[in-house]
Protein backbone atom coordinates (compact mmCIF):
# COMPACT_ATOMS: atom_id res chain seq x y z
CA UNK A 1 0.00 0.00 0.00
CA UNK A 2 1.56 3.14 -0.97
CA UNK A 3 1.32 6.73 0.50
CA UNK A 4 2.47 9.83 -1.17
CA UNK A 5 4.22 12.20 1.05
CA UNK A 6 4.91 15.61 -0.28
CA UNK A 7 6.27 14.35 -3.24
CA UNK A 8 7.57 10.56 -2.47
CA UNK A 9 5.39 7.31 -3.00
CA UNK A 10 6.36 5.53 0.10
CA UNK A 11 5.21 2.67 2.69
CA UNK A 12 2.93 3.50 4.79
CA UNK A 13 4.82 2.23 7.84
CA UNK A 14 7.65 4.41 6.82
CA UNK A 15 6.09 7.67 7.12
CA UNK A 16 7.04 9.60 9.87
CA UNK A 17 4.59 12.44 11.29
CA UNK A 18 6.15 15.04 13.73
CA UNK A 19 4.09 15.18 17.23
CA UNK A 20 4.46 18.99 16.02
CA UNK A 21 3.00 18.91 12.95
CA UNK A 22 0.47 21.63 13.30
CA UNK A 23 -2.17 19.30 12.04
CA UNK A 24 -2.25 17.28 14.45
CA UNK A 25 -2.14 19.83 17.29
CA UNK A 26 -4.21 22.30 15.72
CA UNK A 27 -5.74 20.89 12.80
CA UNK A 28 -4.48 23.57 10.62
CA UNK A 29 -4.55 22.35 7.23
CA UNK A 30 -7.23 20.79 4.96
CA UNK A 31 -8.13 17.88 2.63
CA UNK A 32 -10.10 16.48 -0.13
CA UNK A 33 -11.82 13.42 -0.59
CA UNK A 34 -12.21 12.04 -4.49
CA UNK A 35 -14.05 8.60 -5.63
CA UNK A 36 -12.33 6.66 -7.77
CA UNK A 37 -14.56 4.74 -10.30
CA UNK A 38 -13.32 1.91 -12.61
CA UNK A 39 -9.52 3.35 -11.94
CA UNK A 40 -10.54 7.09 -13.01
CA UNK A 41 -10.64 9.33 -10.79
CA UNK A 42 -14.57 11.33 -10.95
CA UNK A 43 -14.30 15.26 -11.17
CA UNK A 44 -10.70 15.60 -9.97
CA UNK A 45 -10.55 19.04 -11.42
CA UNK A 46 -13.70 19.82 -9.71
CA UNK A 47 -11.71 18.82 -5.88
CA UNK A 48 -8.47 19.90 -6.79
CA UNK A 49 -10.14 23.72 -7.60
CA UNK A 50 -12.06 23.42 -3.81
CA UNK A 51 -8.46 21.79 -2.19
CA UNK A 52 -6.40 25.01 -4.06
CA UNK A 53 -9.40 27.67 -2.97
CA UNK A 54 -9.56 26.03 0.28
CA UNK A 55 -5.30 26.26 0.72
CA UNK A 56 -5.51 30.30 -0.04
CA UNK A 57 -8.68 30.61 2.32
CA UNK A 58 -6.16 29.39 5.40
CA UNK A 59 -3.18 31.03 3.69
CA UNK A 60 -1.48 28.06 3.07
CA UNK A 61 0.63 27.92 -0.59
CA UNK A 62 0.80 24.51 -1.82
CA UNK A 63 3.68 23.71 -3.71
CA UNK A 64 2.99 22.61 -6.70
CA UNK A 65 1.13 23.25 -10.26
CA UNK A 66 -2.92 22.30 -10.16
CA UNK A 67 -1.36 19.86 -13.25
CA UNK A 68 1.45 18.14 -11.07
CA UNK A 69 -0.95 17.33 -7.71
CA UNK A 70 -3.66 15.92 -10.13
CA UNK A 71 -0.83 13.38 -11.53
CA UNK A 72 0.38 12.63 -8.27
CA UNK A 73 -3.22 11.87 -7.17
CA UNK A 74 -3.52 9.48 -10.29
CA UNK A 75 -0.07 8.22 -10.41
CA UNK A 76 -0.91 6.94 -6.31
CA UNK A 77 -4.22 5.34 -7.46
CA UNK A 78 -2.78 3.39 -10.29
CA UNK A 79 0.36 1.86 -7.84
CA UNK A 80 -2.13 1.53 -5.69
CA UNK A 81 -4.38 -0.59 -8.58
CA UNK A 82 -7.71 0.78 -7.26
CA UNK A 83 -10.85 0.15 -8.98
CA UNK A 84 -13.18 1.78 -6.81
CA UNK A 85 -12.40 3.94 -4.07
CA UNK A 86 -11.20 6.82 -2.89
CA UNK A 87 -8.11 9.07 -2.66
CA UNK A 88 -7.90 10.79 0.66
CA UNK A 89 -5.54 13.50 0.46
CA UNK A 90 -4.38 16.30 3.78
CA UNK A 91 -2.18 18.93 3.77
CA UNK A 92 -1.17 20.92 7.12
CA UNK A 93 0.90 23.63 7.50
CA UNK A 94 4.10 21.82 8.89
CA UNK A 95 5.12 21.35 12.01
CA UNK A 96 7.61 24.53 13.99
CA UNK A 97 7.44 24.41 17.55
CA UNK A 98 4.16 24.97 18.80
CA UNK A 99 2.90 28.82 18.76
CA UNK A 100 -0.75 29.59 17.34
CA UNK A 101 0.59 31.84 15.01
CA UNK A 102 1.95 31.01 11.62
CA UNK A 103 5.75 30.15 12.00
CA UNK A 104 8.55 31.44 9.23
CA UNK A 105 9.85 28.51 7.13
CA UNK A 106 7.55 26.41 7.52
CA UNK A 107 6.77 24.06 4.70
CA UNK A 108 3.84 21.93 4.36
CA UNK A 109 3.06 19.00 3.97
CA UNK A 110 1.07 16.44 2.40
CA UNK A 111 -0.17 13.14 2.30
CA UNK A 112 -2.56 11.00 0.78
CA UNK A 113 -3.94 7.62 0.45
CA UNK A 114 -5.94 5.25 -1.27
CA UNK A 115 -8.76 3.01 -0.53
CA UNK A 116 -11.10 0.63 -1.69
CA UNK A 117 -14.89 1.74 -1.67
CA UNK A 118 -17.72 0.02 -3.57
CA UNK A 119 -20.11 2.23 -4.55
CA UNK A 120 -23.55 1.73 -1.31
CA UNK A 121 -26.02 0.20 -3.65
CA UNK A 122 -28.17 -1.18 -1.03
CA UNK A 123 -28.28 1.90 1.04
CA UNK A 124 -29.32 4.00 -2.02
CA UNK A 125 -32.06 1.90 -3.45
CA UNK A 126 -34.03 1.22 0.22
CA UNK A 127 -32.82 4.98 1.71
CA UNK A 128 -31.74 6.00 4.92
CA UNK A 129 -32.70 7.65 7.81
CA UNK A 130 -31.31 10.22 9.80
CA UNK A 131 -31.70 12.77 12.71
CA UNK A 132 -31.38 16.43 13.12
CA UNK A 133 -28.27 18.30 15.40
CA UNK A 134 -27.69 21.65 16.07
CA UNK A 135 -24.96 22.57 13.92
CA UNK A 136 -22.53 23.98 16.66
CA UNK A 137 -19.64 24.68 14.13
CA UNK A 138 -17.94 27.36 13.24
CA UNK A 139 -18.74 30.18 10.59
CA UNK A 140 -16.32 28.93 8.23
CA UNK A 141 -17.71 25.45 6.53
CA UNK A 142 -17.33 27.02 3.15
CA UNK A 143 -13.19 25.56 4.16
CA UNK A 144 -13.04 22.04 3.66
CA UNK A 145 -11.00 22.10 7.08
CA UNK A 146 -9.01 18.90 9.19
CA UNK A 147 -11.14 20.47 12.34
CA UNK A 148 -14.25 18.27 12.03
CA UNK A 149 -15.21 17.80 15.81
CA UNK A 150 -18.43 19.48 15.04
CA UNK A 151 -18.83 16.65 12.27
CA UNK A 152 -17.80 13.98 14.31
CA UNK A 153 -19.59 14.72 17.11
CA UNK A 154 -23.08 15.23 15.21
CA UNK A 155 -22.31 11.54 12.76
CA UNK A 156 -21.41 9.59 16.32
CA UNK A 157 -24.93 10.85 18.02
CA UNK A 158 -26.76 9.75 14.88
CA UNK A 159 -24.21 6.18 14.53
CA UNK A 160 -25.19 5.77 18.29
CA UNK A 161 -28.97 5.47 17.31
CA UNK A 162 -28.22 3.05 14.31
CA UNK A 163 -29.02 6.21 11.76
CA UNK A 164 -26.93 7.03 8.61
CA UNK A 165 -26.53 10.99 8.43
CA UNK A 166 -27.04 13.69 10.98
CA UNK A 167 -28.67 16.85 9.54
CA UNK A 168 -27.39 20.08 10.89
CA UNK A 169 -29.78 23.21 11.49
CA UNK A 170 -28.43 26.59 12.68
CA UNK A 171 -31.65 27.23 14.99
CA UNK A 172 -34.31 26.30 12.59
CA UNK A 173 -32.67 26.60 9.45
CA UNK A 174 -31.12 23.16 8.11
CA UNK A 175 -27.60 24.13 6.74
CA UNK A 176 -26.49 20.45 5.60
CA UNK A 177 -25.49 17.03 6.98
CA UNK A 178 -22.42 15.82 9.15
CA UNK A 179 -20.62 14.93 5.84
CA UNK A 180 -23.09 15.67 2.95
CA UNK A 181 -25.29 18.43 1.54
CA UNK A 182 -29.13 18.00 1.82
CA UNK A 183 -32.02 18.58 -0.28
CA UNK A 184 -35.76 18.76 -0.01
CA UNK A 185 -38.07 18.43 -3.17
CA UNK A 186 -41.54 19.93 -2.82
CA UNK A 187 -44.16 20.13 -5.47
CA UNK A 188 -41.35 18.96 -8.23
CA UNK A 189 -39.06 21.83 -6.87
CA UNK A 190 -35.71 20.77 -5.42
CA UNK A 191 -34.83 23.34 -2.10
CA UNK A 192 -31.26 23.12 -0.79
CA UNK A 193 -29.26 25.65 1.26
CA UNK A 194 -27.47 28.62 -0.76
CA UNK A 195 -23.46 27.85 -1.17
CA UNK A 196 -22.65 30.42 1.84
CA UNK A 197 -20.08 30.07 4.71
CA UNK A 198 -22.30 27.97 6.35
CA UNK A 199 -22.09 25.01 4.21
CA UNK A 200 -19.72 23.31 2.25
CA UNK A 201 -20.55 23.73 -1.79
CA UNK A 202 -20.32 19.89 -2.38
CA UNK A 203 -18.77 18.57 -5.59
CA UNK A 204 -21.67 16.24 -5.75
CA UNK A 205 -23.92 18.94 -5.35
CA UNK A 206 -22.92 20.99 -7.88
CA UNK A 207 -22.93 18.08 -10.57
CA UNK A 208 -26.53 17.31 -9.20
CA UNK A 209 -27.56 21.23 -9.22
CA UNK A 210 -26.00 20.49 -12.94
CA UNK A 211 -28.10 17.33 -13.70
CA UNK A 212 -31.17 19.23 -12.69
CA UNK A 213 -31.14 22.03 -15.40
CA UNK A 214 -30.10 18.96 -17.71
CA UNK A 215 -33.24 17.36 -16.14
CA UNK A 216 -35.71 20.33 -16.26
CA UNK A 217 -35.69 20.13 -12.43
CA UNK A 218 -36.31 23.69 -11.01
CA UNK A 219 -33.91 24.37 -8.53
CA UNK A 220 -34.65 26.73 -5.66
CA UNK A 221 -30.54 27.56 -3.47
CA UNK A 222 -32.92 28.70 -0.52
CA UNK A 223 -32.51 27.63 3.09
CA UNK A 224 -35.34 26.11 4.14
CA UNK A 225 -36.35 24.94 8.24
CA UNK A 226 -36.88 21.97 9.70
CA UNK A 227 -40.46 21.83 9.57
CA UNK A 228 -40.61 22.64 6.25
CA UNK A 229 -38.03 19.43 5.53
CA UNK A 230 -40.37 17.40 7.55
CA UNK A 231 -43.52 18.24 4.99
CA UNK A 232 -41.04 18.11 1.93
CA UNK A 233 -42.03 15.37 -0.87
CA UNK A 234 -39.05 13.82 -0.69
CA UNK A 235 -35.83 14.18 0.70
CA UNK A 236 -31.88 13.35 -0.23
CA UNK A 237 -28.48 13.71 0.55
CA UNK A 238 -25.09 13.79 -1.47
CA UNK A 239 -21.43 13.25 -1.01
CA UNK A 240 -18.68 11.72 -2.77
CA UNK A 241 -19.14 8.61 -1.25
CA UNK A 242 -23.16 8.29 -0.88
CA UNK A 243 -23.67 10.37 -4.47
CA UNK A 244 -27.63 10.44 -4.39
CA UNK A 245 -28.68 9.15 -1.33
CA UNK A 246 -32.43 8.94 -0.35
CA UNK A 247 -33.71 9.98 2.84
CA UNK A 248 -36.70 8.60 4.02
CA UNK A 249 -37.06 9.47 8.12
CA UNK A 250 -35.84 12.23 9.82
CA UNK A 251 -36.23 11.89 13.95
CA UNK A 252 -38.77 9.36 13.24
CA UNK A 253 -40.98 10.94 11.13
CA UNK A 254 -41.36 8.98 7.76
CA UNK A 255 -40.49 11.84 4.92
CA UNK A 256 -43.61 11.49 2.06
CA UNK A 257 -44.61 7.69 1.68
CA UNK A 258 -41.60 6.60 3.79
CA UNK A 259 -39.70 5.66 0.29
CA UNK A 260 -37.14 6.98 -2.13
CA UNK A 261 -39.31 9.78 -3.96
CA UNK A 262 -39.30 9.84 -7.68
CA UNK A 263 -37.49 12.61 -8.72
CA UNK A 264 -34.75 11.40 -6.24
CA UNK A 265 -34.85 8.08 -8.30
CA UNK A 266 -34.70 10.38 -11.19
CA UNK A 267 -31.27 12.15 -10.29
CA UNK A 268 -30.11 8.82 -9.47
CA UNK A 269 -30.21 7.27 -12.69
CA UNK A 270 -28.57 10.46 -14.43
CA UNK A 271 -25.95 10.74 -11.83
CA UNK A 272 -25.11 7.14 -13.05
CA UNK A 273 -25.60 7.86 -16.64
CA UNK A 274 -23.19 10.58 -16.29
CA UNK A 275 -20.60 8.49 -14.42
CA UNK A 276 -20.68 6.39 -17.94
CA UNK A 277 -20.81 9.57 -19.96
CA UNK A 278 -17.23 10.65 -18.46
CA UNK A 279 -15.70 6.67 -19.12
CA UNK A 280 -16.15 6.13 -15.39
CA UNK A 281 -18.29 3.00 -14.74
N1 LIG B 1 -20.63 18.92 3.57
C1 LIG B 1 -19.72 18.42 4.43
C2 LIG B 1 -19.63 19.00 5.80
C3 LIG B 1 -18.87 17.38 4.02
O1 LIG B 1 -17.95 16.89 4.86
C4 LIG B 1 -19.02 16.84 2.71
C5 LIG B 1 -18.20 15.69 2.24
N2 LIG B 1 -16.87 15.76 2.55
C6 LIG B 1 -19.98 17.39 1.86
C7 LIG B 1 -20.77 18.44 2.33
C8 LIG B 1 -20.16 16.87 0.46
O2 LIG B 1 -19.12 17.28 -0.38
P1 LIG B 1 -18.69 16.44 -1.64
O3 LIG B 1 -19.88 16.24 -2.49
O4 LIG B 1 -17.66 17.29 -2.30
O5 LIG B 1 -18.14 15.15 -1.13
Amino acid sequence: EWILHNDQFIQEEDLKISMEDRGYQFGDGIYEVIRVYEGNLFTAEEHIDRFYESAEKIKIVIPYTKDVFHKLMYDLVEKNEIDNGIVYVQMTRGCAPRVHQFPADCPPVIVANTKSMERPVEAMRSGVQTKFVEDVRWLRCDIKSLNLLGNVLAKQEAYEEGLFEAILHRGETVTEGSSSNMYGIKNGVLYTHPATNLILNGITRRVILELCKEQGIEVQETAFTKSEALEMDEFFMSSTTSEVMPIIAIDGHKIGSGVPGELTKKLQKAFEEKLKLTGNV
